[in-house]
């Protein structure tokens, strides 16, 4: 498989558009995004040998464009460029609103900051559609959709509705944050936010930890199973991952030696007159610690005196939303500090720290990181932070010291930084300090191996691995559908049922006839579902089994009056239709003393669990507890039983669909299923069921018999139908 054309959905275009006389010029920046994405084009069109290159298409929205503009085409060498039209109020609501004033602070851990406004969710929702709609005219077979960060967080799914076989891709450039911040959100935003990103094929964060907290997340909101980062939803496999966004390092580098860097150099040095450099840049916002920054060098002039007037601190701030009242005091704050600092420690001669708010230019930029000693980044929270990697690839003569905040995704990989907590002033303090007094030879060591890793795993080799990992899901997912009962399946299987005379059909009753419910006995059979039963059990060509590891009674309740065989118990107890209920073995149940006292503990050691007893066996229900400590407190458990089955041969541990079972080991499934088949000859033969215990019902099958998994777990079926309602499907259109 490949893909054949790039299809970009980001909140802004990367262009600026100059008015013309006779319309708009699109002229593209030169940010590193634009970088990636174009070379990762040029290797599509390489890969697929296409004569004639296809364009990249980018849609977003742009500040400067007339409203009546709009619908028209903009192209230029690389990209169709399809601008989404926000109206302003909509924009406010939407952007200004939802985007930054609640996602923005509440996922970088500034929940007291968040907006909770109905207004802002409904402009998401509505502003995100008019993206899909945009999207959606220009798709075509073939294309590789990739979506970008927190402004477009339901587009994937809306795409994936009006194209399920659409190859999308979402990446988030800010962190995704733990389940305990993100359950803030009210719960059908939180559950379209969910949903919205699992449209998706692939989905990317820059580290791991903000992988594992969506994937938590994933498992609180909608109780999809996930391995090895796979997430199995109801109809396919996503998977998600870390691909920490790297930088164009080589732009970086060769700056540094480019004439008017070198100038720019000589005018710094001029002002410096042999005093050491500090240097930070960040846009003005809470999550980049501004404040706290300054507080740890006011602590670093208070504690290392002897550095008084041999260090300055250049503190570059990029304005941004200083029309907006939080950020406004933000502002005045820092100023007001970095007054305070300068009154107290300046000379005549020396001024301890230089602030300029403003934005530098691209080679300003490249002097200040290539000039500084210290490149001090210490965000509070930040997805990333590209200008740690910067800093780091400027550093051509290797005397830098970079010290970062361990709250920074940069953190992760640029382990050779002095990593610091960004709240502690006298760790920042002390670090500035050692990182001034630090020898040639350490500092040399840590930058060098921390250039070796972001200029391999540059911003080129993070969009191919992007690009590469959805082409190896939508091959798992490939894989995976080559099993799915299509119609062409099913169409088969309903003939040779209406061929055949003698037909048993074998069904498992949770999971597969009812979906799950937080309480079992609340799991009963729908009307609909029954009058199948009903209509199939009718036929007298039928033996309708339902084969369940519930308890005879309430398999009795769901099926009074009718024509089924009920199997209980996982095979314990079998009652065929008009006839009493029977136990297929005598067994010894004396081991029950033994294991129920340790599953009454493990009930105590992890809230929402439960007991049920049934005749034969006892099961450990964990579908209401948090899954990832359910997880953990099911390891031990079995580690318990274990050293008691070490001793006792007669009973054994069944794990099913968020349960543990403890039974006795002499009869399954498969057994049972056997033992209703013996002597008798079937000429159409169906099991369908859903957990690990049907798996002893699908291995005893004979060859002709048609075996069916719900859901989109690796199975010994043959077949795999996405959930219980496309087996109901099935069952239906055996009777219509
Ligand atoms: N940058 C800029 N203008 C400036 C100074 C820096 O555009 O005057 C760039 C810098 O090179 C870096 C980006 O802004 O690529 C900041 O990215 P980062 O991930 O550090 O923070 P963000 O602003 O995305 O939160």
């Amino acid at each position: 498989m490949h893909f054949e054309r790039l299809v970009i959905a980001a909140y802004r275009l990367p262009f600026k558009f100059t008015k013309l006389k006779n319309g708009y010029k699109a002229v593209q920046n030169s940010g590193g995004l634009v970088s990636a994405i174009l070379a990762l084009s040029e290797n599509f069109n390489k890969i697929n040998n296409q004569a004639v290159n296809s364009k990249i298409v980018w849609a977003g929205t742009v500040d400067n464009l007339a409203e009546d503009s709009f619908s028209k085409k903009f192209e230029n060498d690389f990209f169709d460029i399809i601008p989404v039209n926000i109206p302003q109020k909509l924009n406010d609501l939407y952007y200004g609103g939802f985007c930054n004033d609640l996602i923005w602070p509440l996922f970088h851990y500034f929940p007291s900051y968040s907006v909770f406004n109905n207004d802002y969710f409904k402009a998401y929702e509505d502003a995100n559609v008019k993206f899909c709609d945009e999207l959606v005219k220009v798709i075509k077979p073939g294309d590789f959709i990739w979506v970008h960060d927190y402004q477009l967080l339901l587009l994937p799914e809306m795409i994936r509705k009006k194209i399920p076989d659409a190859t999308i891709g979402f990446f988030l450039h800010i962190p995704f944050p733990s389940y305990e911040i993100f359950r803030l959100l009210p719960r059908p935003w939180r559950e379209a936010i969910i949903n919205g990103m699992l449209g998706a094929d692939l989905i990317g964060f820059h580290t791991h930890d903000y992988t594992q907290h969506f994937i938590k997340c994933v498992k609180r909101t909608t109780g999809f199973e996930c391995r090895q980062n796979i997430i199995y939803t109801s109809n396919k496999l996503v998977k998600a991952d870390a691909f920490p966004i790297g930088i164009d390092y080589e732009k970086f580098h060769s700056a540094c030696l480019n004439k008017k860097v070198l100038n720019e150099k000589r005018k710094i040095k001029e002002h410096l007159s042999g005093q050491k450099l500090i240097f930070s840049v960040d846009r003005l916002d809470y999550s980049k610690g501004l404040l706290l920054r300054l507080k740890g060098y006011e602590t670093f002039l208070e504690k290392f005196p002897k550095w008084h007037s041999k260090v300055v601190f250049n503190m570059v701030v990029i304005p941004s939303r200083d029309n907006i009242e939080k950020y406004k005091d933000m502002k005045m704050e820092i100023e007001s500090m970095i007054g305070r600092i300068n009154g107290k420690y300046s000379s005549l001669a020396w001024r301890p720290i230089i602030y300029q708010y403003k934005s530098l230019t691209f080679n300003e930029l490249i002097a200040l990181y290539d000039l500084s000693d210290v490149g001090l980044i210490t965000p509070l929270r930040d997805g990333m932070n590209l200008v740690a990697k910067e800093y780091i690839a400027c550093q051509i003569e290797n005397k830098g010291v970079l010290i970062l905040s361990e709250m920074a995704g940069a953190a992760a990989e640029l382990s050779e930084a002095l990593i610091i907590n960004p709240a502690d002033n006298i760790e920042m303090a002390e670090a500035i300090f050692n990182a001034l007094e630090m020898k040639a030879v350490e500092k040399n060591t840590r930058l060098e191996r921390m250039q070796n890793r972001i200029s391999s795993y540059n911003v080129f080799a993070w969009s191919f691995d992007f690009f590469n990992q959805t082409h190896d899901i939508k091959e798992q997912q490939k894989i995976m559908s080559v099993r799915y009962i299509n119609k062409i399946i099913s169409d088969k299987i309903d003939l040779n049922y209406q061929n055949a005379v003698s037909r048993i059909l074998f069904l498992d009753y949770d999971g597969t006839l009812v979906s799950f419910n937080k309480y079992p006995e609340l799991a009963t059979i729908d009307r609909n579902t029954l009058e199948i039963i009903k209509k199939l059990a009718i036929d007298s060509k039928n033996q309708i089994v339902i084969i369940s590891g519930r308890d005879r009674e309430f398999l009795e309740r769901q099926f009074k009056h009718v024509n089924v065989t009920l199997v209980a118990e996982h095979g314990y107890f079998i009652k065929k239709a008009g006839e009493n209920w029977e136990a297929t073995i005598t067994t010894d149940l004396l081991w029950k003393e033994a294991v129920m006292p340790i599953l009454i503990e493990y009930v105590s050691r992890c809230n929402g669990t439960f007991i049920e007893e049934k005749t034969g066996s006892i099961a450990w229900h964990f579908r209401n507890a948090d899954s990832d400590f359910a997880q953990l407190r099911l390891h031990e458990l079995r580690d318990d039983l274990a050293e008691i089955i070490r001793h006792k041969t007669d009973f054994e541990i069944l794990e099913g669909n968020k349960v543990l079972e403890v039974k006795s080991g002499k009869y399954d499934k498969g057994q049972a299923a056997i033992s209703l088949m013996k002597d008798l000859h079937f000429d159409f033969i169906l099991a369908a069921g859903d957990d690990k215990t049907d798996e002893f019902l699908f291995k005893a099958m004979p060859d002709l018999a048609y075996t069916i998994r719900v859901g989109l777990s690796p199975s010994l079926a043959k077949y795999n139908v996405s959930n219980f309602s496309n087996l109901l499907m099935l069952l239906k259109s055996f009777i219509d």
